[in-house]
C-alpha cells in the first residue's frame, strides 16, 4: 500500500494530526493508497516555509528561476512513463491518454513559463514631454493552487508554474480523488534544485486542508481550478480578506454543427470532444446542437460510431475509454442519466454500467451515452453533468442556435462547425463564452487567455494573463522638468 505524504520545505512528512484518507483505483474499485487528511496546522507549516522561502526565489536571477523550472520540466519528460502510469491507475484515464495528452502538457507548462517569464515585461507611459509614468510587476508572496481531478497533474501544474516562474511561492493542493502524480512531483522538484519551502504540497479534504488555505492570512492570492459552487465558497471567504482569485468553474459546453460543416470531421473531431477522458474535461461539449439539413445522417453516425467504442482496463490500448474517477461521480452521472429519461429523453446509445470480470469486476465503467428528444431548458442540458453523457438537438437558423448555446448560467468554451467563413465569425462573436472553437476543439496554445464567463468563473489563465495574475502591479509617475 503507498502511502503519499505531504512536502513541505523540501521534505516529505506525515500530516500533523496524523490521520490519512484511502484512495481509490477506478479501474478496480478498491482502495491502493492512502493520503494525508491534513489541516489547519499543516498549512501553516507549508505557508511558514514558503514566506521564509520567498525572499530568496523573488529575488534569485532570472536566468536562475528559469533553469530549475526547465530542469523540472525535463525530469517531468524523463519520468513521462512512470508519472503517466501513475495518472492514469489514480484517475481511471486510458495510460495512452495520459501519455500523449497528461504528462506532456505538466511538463510543457514548466517549460513554456520558464522560458516566458524571460519574455515578460511591463509597461511605461509617456504623458507629456516632462511626465512619464512606468509600471513595476513585482512577484505577491505566497500563492495558494488548489486543483481537480479531472487533468490531475496537467491543471496543477498550469497554476503552479506560473505562480513559481513569476517569483512567487507556492502552497498547492491537488484533489483528494487523484493526489499521487503531485505527490511524485515533490522528489522531481529536489531533483531540479528548487530550493526547500519554494513549493509545498499538502493533501487533503477541500473543505478542511483546501478552506485553510483560502482562510490564511499570509496566502494572499488563490488560484482555482474546480466546481462552480466550490468557487462560490472561496469567494465568499476569501472576499473580506481581498484576496487576489482567479476561478476556473465548471461549464456546460454547446458543439454547433451547421449544415455546410465538413461532415467527416464534424464526426470525428464530436467523438472526442463529447467523451473523451470519459467527458470528464471541463470543455467538453455536452450539447450537441445540428441544423435540421443533416439532423438524421449526423445522428445516425455519431451514434453508430460511439457505439462501437471500447470501454475498460485502462493500462489496454485498445479501450478508448476508462472508468470514471470514483464511485460518487460514478453514482452522480448515471443519476442524470436517469434523469434525462424522466424528463423524457430517448437513449440512443449507452445509459448503462459496463460490467466487466475478474480484477475490474468493481471498476466504475460507464458506457458512452447519447440523448435526444430533451428541451434546452431541463435540468439534464442545464446542469454540468461531467460524464460521457450528450444530447443532441436540431435546430434551423443561425439564431436559434446562438440562442440555444448560450442558454445556460454557463459559458466556458464553444464548439462551431461550418465551412462558411463569415457565418463562423459571426457566430464565434455572439457566443457568451471564453472560448471559442471553429472546426477544431481542445487546440491549446498556451499563450491564450484560458478561462470562462458567467458561471464558469472570474479571470483568465494561460500566458501574460496568468503572470499578471501572479504579480501585483505598481505604477510610478515621475515630473522632471
Ligand atoms: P471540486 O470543486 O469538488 O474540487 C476542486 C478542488 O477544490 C479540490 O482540490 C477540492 O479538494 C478543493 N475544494 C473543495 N472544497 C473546497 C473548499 N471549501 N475550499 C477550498 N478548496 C476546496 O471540483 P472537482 O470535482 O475536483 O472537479 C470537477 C469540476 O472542476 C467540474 O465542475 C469541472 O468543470 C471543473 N473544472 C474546471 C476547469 C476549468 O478550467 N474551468 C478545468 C477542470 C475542471
Amino acid at each position: 500500500m503507498i502511502k503519499i505524504q505531504n512536502f513541505i520545505n523540501g521534505r516529505y512528512m506525515d500530516p500533523v494530526g496524523g490521520e490519512h484518507l484511502d484512495n481509490y483505483e477506478p479501474a478496480k474499485g478498491r482502495v491502493y493508497s492512502t493520503i494525508p487528511r491534513s489541516g489547519a496546522e499543516d498549512v501553516k507549516l507549508a505557508a511558514d516555509a514558503a514566506k521564509a522561502a520567498f525572499p530568496e526565489w523573488s529575488s534569485m536571477r532570472l536566468e536562475k528561476r528559469s533553469k530549475i523550472l526547465y530542469r523540472l520540466s525535463e525530469l517531468i519528460d524523463q519520468n513521462l512513463d512512470r508519472l503517466a502510469e501513475a495518472e492514469s491507475r489514480d484517475n481511471g484515464k486510458p495510460l495512452w491518454l495520459a501519455k500523449e495528452v497528461d504528462i506532456p502538457r505538466a511538463r510543457d507548462n514548466f517549460r513554456f513559463f520558464a522560458t516566458a517569464i524571460q519574455h515578460f515585461a511591463s509597461e511605461s507611459h509617456r504623458t507629456s514631454d516632462t511626465i512619464i509614468n512606468y509600471t513595476t510587476r513585482k512577484p505577491i508572496g505566497v500563492a495558494g493552487c488548489i486543483s481537480p481531478w479531472n487533468l490531475p497533474l496537467y491543471l496543477f501544474s498550469w497554476k503552479v508554474a506560473p505562480a513559481l516562474a513569476a517569483g512567487n511561492t507556492v502552497v498547492a493542493k491537488p484533489s483528494e480523488v487523484t493526489p499521487m502524480t503531485a505527490y511524485l512531483l515533490g522528489e522531481l522538484c529536489n531533483e531540479a534544485g528548487m530550493p526547500a519551502g519554494v513549493f509545498n504540497i499538502v493533501h487533503g479534504l477541500g473543505a478542511e486542508v483546501g478552506n485553510a488555505m483560502v482562510e490564511h492570512p499570509d496566502i494572499p492570492m488563490i488560484s482555482f481550478t474546480g466546481g462552480t459552487v466550490t468557487g462560490a465558497t472561496i469567494a465568499r471567504t476569501a472576499a473580506p480578506m481581498f484576496k487576489k482569485l482567479s476561478l476556473e468553474l465548471g461549464g456546460k459546453n454547446p458543439n454547433i454543427i451547421f449544415d455546410d460543416c465538413d461532415f467527416d470531421k464534424a464526426i470525428a473531431t464530436s467523438l472526442n470532444s463529447s467523451f473523451a477522458n470519459q467527458g470528464q474535461i471541463c470543455l467538453c461539449g455536452s450539447r450537441m446542437y445540428i441544423q435540421r439539413g443533416i439532423y438524421e445522417r449526423f445522428r445516425d453516425e455519431f451514434v453508430r460510431r460511439v457505439s462501437e467504442f471500447k470501454v475498460g482496463d485502462p493500462m489496454d490500448e485498445n479501450n478508448r475509454m476508462g472508468a470514471l474517477v470514483s464511485q460518487p461521480h460514478f453514482e452522480k452521472v448515471k443519476s442524470y442519466i436517469q434523469l434525462a429519461q424522466e424528463e423524457g429523453g430517448r437513449i440512443l446509445t449507452g445509459g448503462e454500467e459496463v460490467k466487466l470480470s475478474g480484477e475490474f469486476a468493481n471498476g466504475w465503467f460507464l458506457r458512452p451515452t447519447v440523448i435526444e428528444g430533451l428541451h434546452e431548458q431541463c435540468r439534464t442540458n442545464q446542469e454540468e453533468i461531467f460524464g460521457p453523457v450528450v444530447t443532441l438537438q436540431p435546430f434551423d437558423t443561425e439564431e436559434e442556435a446562438i440562442a440555444l448555446a448560450n442558454s445556460t448560467t454557463y459559458g466556458l468554451a464553444a464548439t462551431v462547425w461550418t465551412e462558411n467563413v463569415r457565418r463562423a465569425h459571426r457566430v464565434a462573436d455572439q457566443l457568451k463564452s471564453g472560448i471559442v472553437w471553429v472546426n477544431c476543439w481542445l487546440v491549446r496554445d498556451l499563450r491564450t487567455p484560458f478561462g470562462g464567463v458567467k458561471s464558469s468563473g472570474v479571470g483568465r489563465e494561460g500566458g501574460w494573463e496568468a503572470l499578471r495574475f501572479f504579480t501585483e502591479p505598481k505604477n510610478i509617475c515621475i515630473k522632471f522638468d
